[in-house]
Parts: structure tokens; sequence; C-alpha cells
């Protein structure tokens, strides 16, 4: 159901993907928090500096991994849609797109040789692997086209 946009290049698959943490504020409000990196969050977190959407509250904690399939009403294909636009914006305006250097550059920034930002692009299966064996979170984001409803 989900489409992650994959790029053919030289032979290798590439993945959209960024660092994602899925936060819950004690009100029990779900949000998404984009870091380079986990030390990026604690320091960010631990600033005060993160906060929820919804009420403004800084009692912010990384929620435990949402369980796959939920009960309940399935979201319609149009509603699915715009969930992925959205969130397809919300990262082109939050995050630096970094393309194929994406690997790279999370490396760079979690060692604290990059400017911690949050960061998207490409990377092939192996290069998420690796980096998640680092240490490094990395998610796939499902990379809708825009301007083709
Ligand atoms: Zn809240």
């Amino acid at each position: 159901m989900f489409q992650s946009s994959k790029v053919h290049q030289a032979g290798r698959t590439l993945t959209t993907v960024m660092i994602k943490y899925d936060l819950v504020c004690r009100k029990d409000h779900r949000f998404e928090g984009w870091f380079a990196s986990s030390s990026a969050y604690d320091d960010e977190a631990g600033k005060g500096r993160v906060t929820c959407p919804v009420c403004n509250s800084k009692k912010i904690a990384k929620a435990p991994m949402a369980p796959a399939v939920k009960g309940g009403d399935m979201p319609s294909p149009a509603e699915m849609r715009n969930a992925l636009v959205k969130l397809r914006r919300h990262v082109e305006s939050n995050a630096e797109h970094v393309g194929d250097r994406f690997a790279d550059e999370a490396r760079a920034i979690h060692h604290g040789d990059a400017d911690d930002r949050p960061i998207y692009g490409e990377a092939t299966a192996e290069d998420s692997k690796a980096l998640k064996e680092e240490g490094i979170a990395v998610t796939p984001i499902p990379w809708i086209p825009l301007g083709d409803a």
C-alpha cells in the first residue's frame, strides 16, 4: 500500500530515508520528530526545545514503536494520499536534501563532523542496514509523487 520512491542509479536501488523518532508528550499526544541522530534528540529535548505540537508540553519521551497493524478504521486511499503528501511537504520544508550522500552525511553528523540538522536523502538497503548497526536510526519514507492526482 505504501509506495516508497525508488531511484535506480548505477544499478543500485535507492530509497528515500531520514532519521525519525516517534515522540509522545505526557498527555499522550503522539507526533514525529526529525533529528540527525539520537544525541541530537537528547540535546534538543534536554534544552526544552522539543515541544508537543498539540499542547506545547515540553515533557516529551520517545514513544514505543507503533504496532504495524492497527485496529479500527482504515484510512481511505484519498486520506492516505493526503497524509503522504503532507509528510513529504513536512520533510521537504524541515530537512535538508542530501541526495545519495545520505549515508556519509548521517555518519558525519553522528560523529560531530558536520552540522547537526535534519537531513533526508537516498540510501541503499545495505547503507540503511549499516547505519542502523552503527546506532544511527534511519527510516524509509513513503515518498509520494506530487502532482499526479
Ligand atoms: Zn501534548
